[in-house]
């Protein structure tokens, strides 16, 4: 395992940010899925080693999260969400500074430099002062920067995070790459869950500083939620409110129509029966395809 915590709590003053956080995360590029404020910035800040838990233990990559911080700094790569450049330098020397901070010679730093600008394809403006980067070219250079010291494991923080759709593609194309071809593991945290659906096979759910659901996203989405979309017909409040008491969730989309979720051990069947009870029609009952958007939303709710 990798990335291996147990029972983590941190708190930043009164403000409980990781309540009893357990984890053993598999090889493989991994999401991190969690609304505002889950506590998904203060897991990778401590599986950085940059905050110390109170309370709990963990590794990653065999290195203590506790007392082994430079080691895991070698070893592990982050791209931030926040800009972390520099202004007034180059790509180049900036990627180089980096790789330097991280434990690499000079000269070996200055040459992976290079190397890691032409793989993310910035190499013909490296030599261009940071502030004229456009938002992609940012990205990929926080993305370089994150693999200039050839680590085994990176932290990707919201990668795609204000990037148009083209800029998108690219970062998204360089993740799987890297974790394709590069057998470097990969987590990362974004809001956007069809990025994490196109690059990761397991997710990582956090919520309230707890682990909500955690797994592989093709069994999280088979076995445990089910879905459909009803079309009613007369008065539906009544049984809207039926079917929260029974722990579905119930999403309205338009006017009687709805996305219901049932929760593991509701059939089908008691829906029909309680429409019938209340008098509703439900004149368009189909099973939908489970996205990983459904399953976010059954598991923390949806704002
Ligand atoms: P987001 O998706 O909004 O970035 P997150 O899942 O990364 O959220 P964290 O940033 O880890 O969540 O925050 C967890 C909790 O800790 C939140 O309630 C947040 O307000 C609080 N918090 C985070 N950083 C600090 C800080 N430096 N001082 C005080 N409270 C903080």
């Amino acid at each position: 395992m990798s990335v291996e915590v147990n029972k983590l709590h941190f708190s930043y003053g009164r403000v409980k940010a990781l309540d009893g956080v357990d984890l053993a995360l598999p090889q493989g590029a991994i999401g991190l899925l969690g609304p505002n404020g889950a506590g998904k910035s203060t897991l990778i800040r401590i599986l950085l080693g940059f905050l110390v838990p109170q309370e709990g233990q963990g590794r990653v990559l065999g290195y203590d999260i506790r007392t082994q911080q430079s080691l895991i700094r070698r070893y592990v790569g982050y791209m931030p969400e926040d800009d972390c450049l520099i202004p007034g330098i180059d790509a180049v020397s900036f990627t180089a500074y980096l790789g330097e901070l991280s434990g690499m010679p000079k000269q070996e730093a200055m040459k992976r430099a290079h190397e890691v600008l032409y793989y993310v394809g910035l190499e013909e403006s490296r030599y261009r002062l940071l502030e004229t980067y456009s938002s992609g070219m940012k990205q990929r250079l926080k993305l370089a920067q994150a693999i200039v010291h050839d680590p085994k494991l990176i932290f990707l923080d919201e990668p795609t995070s204000g990037l148009d759709p083209r800029g998108r593609g690219e970062i998204l194309e360089l993740i799987m790459d890297i974790t394709s071809k590069k057998d470097i593991q990969v987590l990362i945290s974004s809001h956007i869950l069809s990025d994490i659906e196109a690059t990761c096979s397991y997710v990582l759910i956090l919520d309230k500083g707890k682990v909500a659901s955690e797994g592989k996203i093709s069994d999280l989405k088979r076995i445990d939620y089910s879905m459909f979309e009803l079309k009613l017909f007369g008065e539906t409040s009544g049984f809207i409110r039926r079917l929260e008491a029974l722990e579905c969730r119930v999403e309205e989309m338009e006017d009687k129509l709805i996305k219901l979720y049932l929760p593991p051990g509701r059939s089908p069947q008691e829906i029909f029966r309680i429409a019938a009870e209340d008098k509703v029609q439900i004149r368009h009952f189909v099973k939908s395809q489970t996205s990983l958007e459904d399953l976010f939303a059954q598991v923390v709710g949806v704002d």
